[in-house]
């Protein structure tokens, strides 16, 4: 259960699938997000047209693929999982873009992670519709171009800075999604509980939701432990005691904020008597990546209140104080 969600065995997946919201109305949330998302569909079904290509940015396990899938659903289009990694070389590119019927989706999970050559050869693709492929070898090598079906490119991106600067242009909408409130999140907590058939109260739903680090994917993945404990510990049901047990048993924070999260603000007040820091120095600190620590945990410690970010670098507030029970030390000399 850490910032990413993604630590997962094959049965909790199946379960994270039936989570899955289907069609706009089922998605929570992101509201100015799903309504420009839901003239675009409506436009380009009227006008028979593949959607825009769209790029999906924003921390782990906030709808991203989700969305993905919804949208093909909304075009009544098939979709195409990918992910950047995975995408060795153009020819496996070519393989997945020549199959795409018109308007189906093809997703690409961490698009930031795609190698140069790859997404060079998706520029033609996403532009024109067309792509060159190798046919032959040796002297009779030569290349043809081929025209694809009309398709739309839904990209997703923990790091949106990561992105090359042509790439980004491709894009005809970009949407980022933000963290949920404690609202939504009990919302989806109690839909989530009902698909998995276990009576929950709603104190109990917004004290999972409260928890859950703005984040569906943790608030989901807590509320399957929170209902292991309800039926070994408890009689089946989620109360708000059995989910304060459970809460506490699991280690999770009040706040929701998880062991890396703690660890930044720790580093910020006890190395660097609470800032400022630069970012690399405190990504070094921490031993973590500086674009992780940029595009996963600080924006959530942000909206918290936790950090604040000066020009000259992380600065821990009263509240990160507060929270880990430090006591500020009076700055001196100004
Ligand atoms: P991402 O691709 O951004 O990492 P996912 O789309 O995989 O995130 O979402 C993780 C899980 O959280 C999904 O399985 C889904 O059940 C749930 N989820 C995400 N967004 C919502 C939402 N707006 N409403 C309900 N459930 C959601």
């Amino acid at each position: 259960l850490d910032a990413s969600g993604e630590h997962f065995t094959n049965e909790e997946f199946e379960i994270e699938k039936a989570l899955r919201p289907l069609n706009f109305d089922d998605f929570a949330g992101q509201q100015k997000t799903l309504d420009n998302l839901q003239i675009f569909v409506k436009a380009a079904n009227l006008r028979d047209e593949a959607l825009d290509h769209t790029l999906l940015h924003g921390p782990p396990g906030l709808g991203k693929t989700t969305l993905a899938h919804i949208l093909a659903n909304e075009l009544n289009a098939n979709i195409k999982v990918t992910s950047g990694p995975v995408i060795d070389k153009p020819g496996d590119l070519a393989g997945l873009l020549t199959n795409l019927e018109p308007r189906d989706v093809l997703f690409i999970d961490e698009i930031h992670r795609l190698s140069s050559v790859v997404e060079e050869y998706l520029y033609s693709a996403m532009e024109d519709y067309k792509i060159d492929i190798m046919i032959e070898s040796g002297p009779n090598a030569r290349t043809v171009q081929i025209n694809l079906n009309p398709f739309t490119l839904v990209g997703a991106t923990t790091r949106s800075g990561l992105l090359t600067s042509p790439m980004r242009a491709r894009f005809g909408i970009s949407s980022r999604l933000e963290y949920y409130s404690t609202e939504l999140l009990t919302h989806i907590v109690q839909r989530s509980a009902a698909i998995l058939n276990v009576p929950i109260i709603e104190t109990a739903a917004i004290e999972i939701a409260g928890r859950s680090r703005g984040t569906p994917r943790i608030a989901n993945a807590l509320l399957r432990r929170v209902r292991d404990f309800a039926q070994i510990k408890g009689n089946g049901k989620i109360d708000l005691d059995i989910s304060k047990y459970a809460l506490n048993a699991l280690n999770v924070d009040a706040h929701g904020l998880d062991d890396m999260d703690n660890k930044i603000l720790l580093t910020i007040i006890d190395k660097f008597k609470g800032g400022p820091v630069g970012l690399t120095t405190l990504a070094t600190a921490v031993s973590e990546n500086a674009e992780t620590i940029e595009e996963v945990y600080e924006p959530f410690l942000i909206q918290k209140g936790f950090i604040m970010r000066t020009p000259r670098g992380r600065e821990a507030t009263e509240a990160a104080y507060t929270h880990l029970g430090k006591v500020k030390q009076a700055k001196q000399g100004g």
